[in-house]
C-alpha cells in the first residue's frame, strides 16, 4: 500500500493519497474539491482532470465538493455564477472566477484567496458562490 503525494493539476498542492492505485479511479482533492482521475504514465501515478464529465459537470462536482470539505453553503447566486463559470471556460479555457479580471491559475475557482480562508474572515467569497 503506497501513501505518497500526490500534485492536484487544479490547485497545485500535493495531498497524501491512501486509498488503493486504481487506474481510472476517481479522486476528490481534499483542497480544492476537484474531481480527478488517478492514472498511470510512465510508470508514475498521477492525477488529471476526468476526461468523461462534460465542463458543467465538472465544476458542479467541484463546487459541491469544495462546500461540503468546508461546510460552506450556496444561495440564489449559485446558478448565474455557475452560468458565468462556464462561459470563461468557454472563453479562456479554465473555471476563472467569473468576478476577477486575470485569467491566472490562482483564479481558477474557487480561488486562491477562498481555499485561504476568506470564506472565513468574510462570510462569503469574492462572487458570492460560497458562504459561511
Ligand atoms: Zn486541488
Amino acid at each position: 500500500m503506497t501513501s505518497e503525494r500526490m500534485l492536484c493539476p487544479v490547485c497545485q498542492v500535493t495531498f497524501l493519497l491512501k486509498e488503493e492505485r486504481v487506474p481510472g479511479k476517481r479522486v476528490v482533492c481534499p483542497v480544492c474539491g476537484a474531481v480527478l482521475t488517478l492514472t498511470e504514465e510512465n510508470g508514475f501515478w498521477v492525477l488529471r482532470r476526468p476526461k468523461d464529465m462534460s465542463p458543467e459537470e465538472e465544476i458542479r462536482a467541484r463546487v459541491e465538493n469544495f462546500a461540503q470539505l468546508r461546510g460552506y453553503h450556496f444561495n440564489e447566486m449559485k446558478e448565474p455564477l455557475i452560468e458565468a463559470l462556464l462561459k470563461k471556460y468557454e472563453r479562456y479555457g479554465d473555471f476563472y472566477c467569473p468576478c476577477k479580471i486575470d485569467n491566472i491559475p490562482e483564479n481558477v475557482c474557487p480561488c486562491l484567496e477562498t481555499r485561504q480562508g476568506s470564506v472565513e474572515r468574510n462570510g462569503r467569497c469574492h462572487c458570492g458562490l460560497f458562504w459561511k
